[in-house]
């Protein structure tokens, strides 16, 4: 049998490294802080990976590759961006056994290095929009880790793209963070927030960053997406301008977004429970499992019957056949669970002399038997409920864990007790937000979008006259 998954209730971040380590998702490697992905994990990155892709082909972007190793001094020329990487860069300082003229950063993000080409490829109004995404590692020295949430090493997509005006970059921006939003709540069946970052949460060296949110199943927030409007910043630390159609000169304008493998660990916490693995069928490597129950003389007609509704099933699905023969019924439906496969199909001698299959879905446990001529419609409607109903129980947990509140004392009770997204009224003072996350460590992971001062309020800590409503909760 399988090692026993720690229960949610009991510790929750115990059971979540239980499931990524016992569904073999990853594993922790020799490097501390750094994590190996295995391939059932890899394969669930594989399968974000070619949806998010598509979308970005769609949106007119294209695929390149820049090298790992940064100039230390490019990071410098963006005075926040240096301040706001300096504490996790990994330096190389060797190289073939000779200390290196100068230092080489290994990318913590790629800006620098994109901008340092940039300013050789553009030249005209005619070079732009120039609208490059690249799928990478990058390395972020960190102290505190967690498998997928937080490591050293991880792997992800940037989006780096130049346009000839502000305008051109703000719509940009808004419209990878959509892509974002969609590929969250239609692929991961993850709701989120959509918003923009306060002054102090924005990444370093950008004017504005926005970003996706969603919420745990401990009530904590997770960052799932960030998309940066970075001005002329990176344009102007780099020198880079275009001749505009008047035949003016002009410094470029930028944007950047990314998402990571930090998804899995977002997909992981959202849907899955205390029998392991839960995912939405759209990303499930593999959506059905049939698992042939049999004694030793009902074995060959019992596989036959399987082998044949497999065939079937494959034309338009990703379908396994479980032909372990040394572990009990029980133990293999269990192995199913644990690995999150969205439907199970029990095919027992029963089963085989009345043409019919036992549908399981791994979201309610609900079976289902059917005459196994309607089992690929049926398995189809299911996968497709299936995919719904984890959006819809996300979005009502979600709903249940947002909470308005106006005082201080409410939203410390809140915080400190069942957490979750707290929209409280803020004068938008930095001394206010920091005070309040030394004090709850609760920040303020967005404001909504398009959003207007909220009238006659009073900001929670202060009591000044509030500017904002700002969307709090502890994060990840
Ligand atoms: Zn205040």
């Amino acid at each position: 049998m399988a090692e026993r998954i720690t229960p949610r209730a009991d510790n929750y971040s115990q059971w979540y490294v239980d499931v990524v380590l016992q569904a073999r998702l990853a594993d922790y490697s020799p490097v501390k802080g750094c994590m190996v992905i295995r391939p059932r994990g890899f394969a669930i990155w594989e399968k974000m990976r070619s949806a998010l892709d598509a979308m970005f082909k769609e949106t007119g972007h294209q695929n390149a590759y820049f090298p790992m190793l940064i100039p230390e001094s490019f990071l410098r020329r963006e005075a926040e961006h240096v301040e706001g990487f300096s504490p996790e860069l990994a330096v190389v300082t060797h190289g073939g056994g000779e200390v290196l003229e100068e230092p080489l950063v290994i990318r913590p993000t790629s800006e620098t290095i994109i901008w340092s080409m940039y300013k050789k490829w553009i030249q005209s109004y005619r070079d732009l929009p120039l609208l490059i995404n690249q799928w990478a590692n990058v390395v972020r020295w960190e102290k505190r880790t967690r498998l997928f949430l937080r490591t050293t090493e991880f792997l992800w997509q940037e989006g780096h793209t130049a346009h000839a005006t502000r305008e051109e970059a703000q719509e940009e921006t808004l419209r990878m963070l959509m892509v974002y939003k969609k590929f969250a709540e239609e692929y991961m069946a993850l709701p989120v927030l959509a918003g923009i970052k306060s002054e102090s949460e924005k990444f370093a060296g950008a004017v504005e960053t926005y970003a996706i949110e969603g919420l745990m199943q401990d009530c904590r927030a997770l960052q799932a997406g960030t998309s940066h409007n970075l001005g002329q910043n990176f344009a102007k630390a780099f020198d880079v301008t275009f001749q505009t159609r008047e035949g003016g000169l002009e410094h470029v304008w930028a944007t950047s977004w990314g998402v990571s493998t930090r998804l899995v660990g977002a997909l992981i916490m959202t849907h899955s429970d205390d029998k392991g693995l839960v995912l939405p069928p759209a990303l499930a490597p593999t959506e059905i499992v049939i698992v042939p129950i049999f004694k030793t003389e009902t074995r060959a007609q019992v596989m036959e019957f399987a082998r044949r509704l497999a065939a079937q099933l494959r034309e338009t699905r990703s379908v396994e056949l479980d032909d372990d023969e040394q572990n009990s019924p029980g133990y293999r439906f269990a192995e199913a669970e644990l690995r999150g496969v969205p439907l199970r199909i029990e095919v027992g001698p029963r089963d085989v002399a009345q043409d019919q299959v036992v549908l399981v879905r791994r979201d309610t446990g609900e079976k289902l038997p059917v005459p196994s001529g309607e089992a690929p419609d049926r398995a189809a409607e299911l996968l497709q409920d299936i995919q719904q109903n984890l959006y819809r129980r996300a979005l009502e947990f979600r709903k249940a864990h947002t909470h308005a509140v106006d005082d201080y004392e409410g939203f410390k009770r809140i915080i400190e007790g069942e957490g979750g997204f707290v929209e409280s009224p803020w004068c938008g003072g930095t001394a206010c937000e920091a005070k309040i996350k030394d004090e709850t460590k609760a920040t303020i992971r967005v404001l909504a979008l398009g959003r207007s001062a909220p009238e006659g309020k009073s900001c929670l800590l202060c009591g000044e006259k509030a500017n904002e409503l700002a969307i709090f909760a502890k994060a990840y």
